[in-house]
């Protein structure tokens, strides 16, 4: 990496040409350069404190949305395309949940060079979303945020087209800064810097002013490969404008939170009864927060000393006066990312991208709990919504969604809670914590994780115990973590061992997706693998199962048991060899092609009136498109009721029947993703610059690659037959479709018809005549119960007691089943409570003991009798100290020799 950094990258003739110097930090040691020939530090932090707060360097302040417009407004004057911001949920990528920064939005299929931007150059600023300071938020006076915009300009050059590089971005970025802001020259240090994210690299200059640093100008130029660096086929601007940083600057306000939500914020802390701290307190505290590195506790010490000193006053009570402020911001903060991932569409679960909805809505929860206050979230939520209506009216119009899912995350939350007490007090007696007498982080994170139980509830209900508790100061940071990568699914080579050169496979089922057979050239064969110049097998691909059917050659049959696709190449996996270069006709299974093609148009269909009938924020899970059934996982927050069931039902079957025809054609991506949005992503990331669209007219539009009918009316009919919640947040629904949908309906009637002739009773019958049946059994059973009763009571009046040592020991072997035992010795307890009872079953070798309550508490253990017992003949039992279970072979039952037992029990008894 170091040989691509000197010092001439970053030379431009922008610095040589207006008088820039380049200077080394005294404190970092970072370069940077700058007009002022004096300036001895970088002017970042840590090396210097804010020194904006109370001395702002813009020419007026500004607020959040005059700022986002200023820099918007100043870029198209400049040429740039303004585009609309993404979702905060990056759906179209595998690799993240959020979307991190502005240029994830392009990643990978701009940067990568195949797609070409939507815009060149555009602006744009977009919200993003990040995890991992989570920790920080609010003791940092706004330098972390777990949501915030970036404001972007990218240009992306390429051999052929060149738009603008590193001269003119740094031109364009001083002049905003300073004419258009008004920012003194001399203030600006621009410090040189190299930038690697999602495997992309290249130099970056940082914007700073005033200790805050405000920007940073990317020149993407790298693919790192292993060790190595690769240069990009394109050289891409990559800048990014905090929004945020930028309204704080022009305010000079004591903390960022102040200048992103104004009155907002006085009616949160409204809310809380809480009053705003002395300025003087809060300007000074803020001052160095910039200079405090959080995951460093001598850091954190010698900021709070630092503070504590310039103030006179203890680090106590400043603490007092600040932490409830503090935890403010944070709920500020993470209630409007709340009110966007949810906006956009995101289902709280345990799982992926759902698991951080949850997890922020608890939070909330959790910080209200520290401060001792009581706001119900959707009151939150909804001062959120409309502090930013005007900005983002979408997230208004979903509204409703927004406020019951926070609600019944609550709801939930609390249930859990109460779980919970039961939860710890089972894990405090572990041995391990009862001898340290501490629980260990590990467990705390667990008992987050899995149970969803805060530690703060966990320390205070365990340290009642006696159990001490110790809580990171980066717990949340640690959870987060856990839950941040996403895995990619590795694919399985299936091509090893067949020739790269091969071309890639005529994919003639797509171009003509009605033929049925076909002649094509073997270019590969081996023992089980053959590869042709063109083909009708469809691959398995997209939830969908590949085609299956024979090969002809020359006479012989050769069967096609299943078909994948790798790199352009139709892999078909045969039962016997076919020597290459031989031409042989292809037939495919045109039946279970039909029913599949079937299942897969209905899986969209099924979709589209899902959505309709549950939401917006219904989004696929997953597929599986089979012959005999197939399912569509989908995203709610609760389960599917029966009657939202039938209306998706009745819906899809409605659309059947009107016909509508399905288009399947290729578009290019960026025309698809304005048109449609980017829902067309439901089947998941797809890639290439053209992207195959399959559209029901006015219902459905997906990026799918599967093979569909041409017309909604081919499928004939759709049968849910199944829903289950398979994870939290996530519903299933099975289905049938077309002739198997029929089947299954018939099926059923078959069972119909059965039952009638079971219950000897007409069809329309049935109800009554199974309501009558069911109400004799329970009669029936409370027979059965009371005669059992009974039986107990004789034969406990006819059993003789031997007494030992005071306890009596009731025994005997009987011609009674399992529960009838258990009735007897249940029934002699109740009435001896210094009985020990053993019995034996003549019927099927069920041994029982119970014991009294005071014979309990001589140590006296049900479990032990019978465990001894069925020992001695080669059965197996146990159990617990008032009851014991086992069996015995029935051949040994003659064997039993009561002398032996009323030993062991005496040796029991008088231990
Ligand atoms: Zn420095
Ligand atoms: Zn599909």
């Amino acid at each position: 990496m170091i040989y691509l950094i000197n010092e001439e990258v970053y030379r431009l003739n922008f610095f040589m040409e207006n008088g820039f110097v380049r200077k080394e930090c005294k404190s970092c040691k970072r370069h940077f350069w700058t007009l002022d020939p004096d300036r001895e530090l970088c002017g970042d932090s840590p090396c210097v404190p804010y020194y904006f707060i109370k001395n702002p360097p813009t020419r007026r302040a500004y607020n959040i949305n005059e700022m986002r417009e200023e820099f918007l407004s100043f870029f198209e004057k400049k040429n740039h395309k303004r585009i609309k911001r993404y979702p905060v949920i990056a759906r179209w990528r595998d690799d993240i949940f959020f979307t991190i920064a502005s240029i994830a939005c392009f990643q990978p299929h701009v940067t990568s060079g195949e797609v070409p931007p939507p815009y060149n150059p555009l602006v744009i600023s977009q919200p993003c979303i990040r995890t991992t300071d989570i920790g920080n938020v609010g003791k940092t006076g706004g330098r972390h945020l777990t949501i915030f915009e970036m404001m972007a300009h990218h240009a992306f050059s390429s051999k052929e087209k060149e738009i603008y590089w590193k001269e003119e971005t740094v031109a364009y970025h001083h002049e905003f800064l300073t004419k258009q802001l008004g920012i003194p020259d001399d203030e600006i240090t621009y410090i040189e810097h190299w930038w690697e994210g999602g495997g992309d690299a290249g130099p970056d200059l940082e914007g700073i002013v005033r200790g805050l640093e405000l920007s940073t100008l990317v020149f993407m130029e790298y693919r790192k490969v292993g060790n190595t660096y690769e240069k990009l086929p394109l050289r891409i601007v990559d800048t990014g404008y905090g929004l945020e940083r930028f309204t704080w600057i022009s305010k000079g306000s004591s903390t960022a939170f102040e200048a992103i939500y104004g009155e907002l914020f006085d009616k949160f802390l409204k809310k809380f009864n809480l009053e705003k701290p002395d300025e003087k307190i809060l300007c000074e505290a803020m001052k160095y927060s910039g200079m405090v590195d959080v995951t460093d506790s001598n850091s954190l010490m010698e900021y709070k000393l630092r503070v504590s000193k310039s103030l006179g006053m203890d680090i106590v009570s400043i603490e007092r006066i600040i932490r409830p402020f503090e935890i403010v911001m944070a709920i500020l903060d993470h209630t409007k990312t709340i009110v966007f991932m949810l906006g956009d569409g995101l289902v709280p679960s345990n799982v992926q991208a759902g698991y951080f909805g949850r997890f922020f809505i608890r939070r909330v929860k959790r910080l209200m709990d520290m401060l001792k206050v009581y706001v119900p979230i959707s009151e939150l939520l909804y001062m959120q919504l409309l502090y930013w209506k005007d900005q983002f009216p979408e997230l208004m119009e979903k509204s409703d969604y927004i406020l019951h899912v926070a609600e019944l995350e609550i709801s939930r939350y609390e249930k859990t809670i109460e779980q919970g007490k039961s939860i710890i007090s089972k894990l405090i007696k572990n041995e391990e914590i009862q001898k340290n007498a501490s629980i260990p982080v590990e467990a705390l994170l667990k008992l987050y994780d899995s149970h969803g139980l805060p530690p703060e509830m966990v320390k205070e209900f365990a340290e009642s115990y006696g159990i001490k508790v110790e809580i990171p100061e980066a717990f949340d940071a640690m959870v987060s973590a856990l839950h941040s990568s996403t895995s990619t699914k590795k694919e399985e080579d299936i091509l090893q061992g067949i020739p790269s050169s091969l071309p890639p496979t005529e994919l003639v089922f797509y171009s003509d997706p009605k033929l049925r057979s076909i002649k094509a050239r073997v270019l590969y064969s081996d023992n089980n693998r053959v590869v042709l110049d063109r083909t009708i097998f469809y691959p398995e691909g997209g939830g969908q199962l590949s085609d299956i059917g024979v090969m002809i050659d020359n006479g012989r049959e050769v069967k096609v048991l299943n078909v994948k696709k790798s790199h352009g190449i139709v892999v078909h996996f045969v039962d016997k060899p076919i020597e290459i270069g031989r031409e042989v006709e292809c037939f495919i299974d045109w039946q279970r092609r039909k029913i599949l093609s079937k299942h897969h148009s209905a899986t969209h269909i099924l979709i589209g009136a899902a959505r309709r009938v549950l939401g917006d924020h219904v989004w696929q899970h997953g597929a599986q498109k089979d012959v005999d059934k197939s399912r569509l996982d989908i995203t709610h927050f609760e389960k599917i009721n029966d009657k939202q069931l039938r209306e998706i039902e009745n819906l899809a079957n409605k659309v059947i029947q009107e016909c509508r025809p399905i288009r399947v054609y290729f578009e290019d991506r960026n025309i698809a993703e304005q048109k449609f949005g980017i829902r067309i992503y439901q089947g998941g990331v797809v890639y290439g610059r053209k992207i195959r669209i399959v559209e029901i007219e006015d219902w459905d539009v997906e990026a799918c690659g599967g093979i569909h009918c041409s017309n909604t009316g081919e499928i004939g009919l759709i049968k849910i037959i199944r829903t289950e919640r398979i994870q939290d947040g996530v519903e299933r629904l099975e289905f049938v479709a077309g002739e198997q949908a029929i089947r299954y309906i018939q099926s059923q009637e078959d069972l119909l018809n059965e039952l009638s002739k079971i219950l000897n009773t007409p069809i329309e019958h049935i109800r009554k005549t199974t309501i009558n049946l069911v109400e004799e059994l329970s009669k029936s059973r409370k027979l059965i119960e009371s005669l059992r009763e009974k039986i107990a009571q004789s034969l406990y009046s006819n059993l003789k007691p031997e007494v030992i040592n005071g306890f009596q020991l009731y025994y005997g072997i009987f011609d009674l089943s399992h529960e009838e035992l258990l009735k007897l010795a249940s029934f002699i307890i109740k009435k001896d409570n210094m009985s020990i009872t053993i019995f034996i079953s003549k019927i099927d070798g069920t041994v029982i003991s119970m014991i009294g309550s005071e014979a309990m508490k001589k140590g006296i253990n049900a479990g032990k009798i019978v465990s001894n017992f069925v020992s001695m003949f080669g059965g197996k039992g146990g159990g617990k100290q008032d009851i014991g279970q086992g069996k015995i072979p029935l051949s040994k039952i003659q064997e039993i020799d009561f002398h032996k037992i009323k030993n062991s029990i005496n040796d029991m008894v008088i231990k």
